[in-house]
């Protein structure tokens, strides 16, 4: 998720949703600055919002199926069941013949606050492209800096676009069939899409959360791992596939009402201890 839009989030909603992270920007450039994981077992800690990753492993810049862009930000760490995922997924989609999976942010190699998401902070998130590359060899130039392709034209768009097709829905249905995926972000058109479209088990379609942006991008998050007992759980998604009137609601004036500007900022929460620690003295 973008941050800006978790801070849109936060002043228009605090009394209807929870609160979100909303990050100091010094912290953000802290953690950007490392550029090596933390050394020792693999251990989430906090919360996906607000926490970080000691013994975050990379996500190989190509794999069978995906291929990862824009590499020189290195924001390709995780947990290792994060990077077992989008093996996997990579796997699945040229398994599905659904063209070159493109891979965006996971986290930094210590996790921890990051630059332009609220979270993407402990090592279980990645967002992947809408667009799998198709059109042969990917380009180097489309490496270094993707060209981004929007599936919902504008952020109050009630539908998708005439680009959404197959090769999307399979991509995005994939992920939240996986059982180690608890959630995914995608903006509130797309999830009507499903909602409208998808047939068959629908038990996945819960996991897909409809939110802000995500019109070129979809987020996947994982539950927390084995073995990380400082890691946050959040709190399960709800029962049922999340259409109706839960999904109606993204389409009223009250998600895009203007906050109160005179509104105090909320603070950021405290980092875990055991993520300052991360950081040089
Ligand atoms: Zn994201």
């Amino acid at each position: 998720m973008a941050r800006s839009a978790i801070l849109f989030a936060f002043l228009i909603f605090s009394a209807t949703t929870p609160a979100q992270a909303v990050d100091d920007p010094a912290l953000e450039a802290a953690f950007g600055r490392l550029s090596t994981p933390a050394p020792g077992p693999t251990r989430t800690v906090g919360r996906n919002t607000n926490g970080c990753i000691l013994g975050a492993e990379a996500l190989p810049l190509s794999g069978p199926g995906y291929r990862v862009v824009h590499p020189n930000q290195n924001r390709y760490w995780g947990h290792p069941d994060l990077i077992a995922t989008i093996r996997g997924l990579g796997e699945a989609a040229a398994a599905q013949g659904l063209g070159l999976m493109l891979v965006a942010d996971l986290g930094q190699p210590r996790g921890g606050p990051i630059t332009g998401h609220g979270s993407h902070e402990v090592g279980l998130d990645a967002d992947i492209r809408l667009n799998p590359w198709t059109e042969g060899e990917l380009p180097a130039v489309e490496i270094a800096d993707p060209t981004e392709v929007y599936y919902v034209d504008g952020a109050r768009s009630t539908a998708v676009n005439s680009k959404w097709g197959a090769a999307q829905a399979a991509l995005v249905r994939s992920a939240a069939e996986r059982p180690e995926v608890e959630r995914i972000f995608a903006h509130p058109a797309i999830k009507k899409a499903f909602c409208e479209g998808a047939t068959g088990d629908r038990t996945w379609l819960g996991k897909v959360r409809a939110w802000y942006g995500h019109r070129a991008h979809f987020h996947i998050r994982l539950g927390c791992p084995v073995g990380s007992p400082d890691c946050v759980a959040q709190a399960p998604v709800p029962e049922g596939d999340g259409c109706g009137a839960e999904l109606d609601w993204w389409f009223t004036d009250e998600p895009y009402a203007p906050g109160d500007p005179n509104a105090p900022k909320p603070e950021p929460p405290p980092l875990p201890a055991a993520c300052t620690a991360l950081l040089p003295r």
